[in-house]
């Protein structure tokens, strides 16, 4: 399982890029993208995906 981002409504402001803990999240043109290969939803690491809960924009970084 893993995260992904709204691409439609990501604002490509990078405040998830450093927060999250496996480096999952990168830059693709304007906007973020998440590798799902990497992604591990931030289990065992925090209580909740820290790209969402970083994310100024409700429901962009949502489970795929
Ligand atoms: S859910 Fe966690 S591991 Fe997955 S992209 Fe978001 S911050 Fe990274
Ligand atoms: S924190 Fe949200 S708006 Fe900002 S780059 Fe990440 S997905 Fe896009």
């Amino acid at each position: 399982m893993a995260y992904k981002i709204i691409v439609s409504q990501c604002t490509g402001c990078s405040a998830c890029e450093f927060e999250c803990p496996n480096a999952a999240i990168s830059m693709k043109g304007d906007t973020f993208i998440i590798d799902p290969k990497k992604c591990t939803e931030c289990e065992g690491i925090f209580d909740h995906a820290q790209c969402d809960t970083v994310c100024p924009v409700p429901k962009t970084c949502v489970p795929a």
